[in-house]
């Protein structure tokens, strides 16, 4: 399949709308929580400003991530809006490329043909969440039955753990960890 690129070239005076559907496997985000995705669906326009171009686009796509907390499968479903700026690596001579504002995202390209998976990808993998919880107050697996405590209370006798004290022996765990790795 050709990859599903933009021709800037092709933008003149009226912004060029685009759409596309890009199939990206689960696994090219190493992110293990991520069990499934669907294809990506990007649209958008791309329109001409001083020194380079401007793309706004919408990111639909949806799957399934796995609760850090209870480990069950859940789906999600992500809609997003964005805005690049696209300038050239090299401006053409004689022209000065204004700084883009910090709040905007600034892709250079070397050649005026602008590959739209990468683009996509990096918004995925900046929207997915590094511990995925499949509800706010998720309450996660019992320590000595496993039991998944959303499901109702297990039959073992335990203090209902501080989420505080959780984050802290999070923090013990990661630093017991990296001194391991250090070693
Ligand atoms: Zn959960
Ligand atoms: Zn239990």
């Amino acid at each position: 399949m050709k990859p599903a690129t933009l021709s800037l070239d092709a933008v003149l005076d009226e912004p060029l709308r685009f759409a596309e559907v890009l199939s990206v496997p689960a696994s090219s985000f190493d992110r293990e929580p991520l069990l499934s995705i669907t294809p990506l669906e990007l649209s958008g326009e791309v329109a001409r400003v001083e020194g380079g171009y401007a793309l706004s686009g919408q990111l639909v796509y949806g799957g399934e991530l796995e609760c850090s907390r209870c480990l069950s499968a859940y789906p999600f479903r992500e809609d997003e809006a964005f805005s690049l700026l696209l300038y050239p690596r090299r401006p053409a001579a004689g022209e000065e490329i204004e700084l883009a504002p910090e709040e905007l995202d600034a892709v250079f390209y070397d050649e005026p043909v602008i590959a739209l998976s990468p683009i996509a990808e990096e918004r995925v993998q900046m929207a997915l969440p590094m511990k995925p919880l499949c509800r706010p107050d998720c309450k996660g697996l019992c320590v000595e039955c496993g039991k998944d405590l959303n499901l109702g209370p297990c039959g073992c006798a335990h203090e209902s753990v501080d989420p505080r004290w959780e984050a802290l022996r999070g923090l013990k765990e990661e630093a017991l960890k990296g001194l391991k790795e250090k070693a």
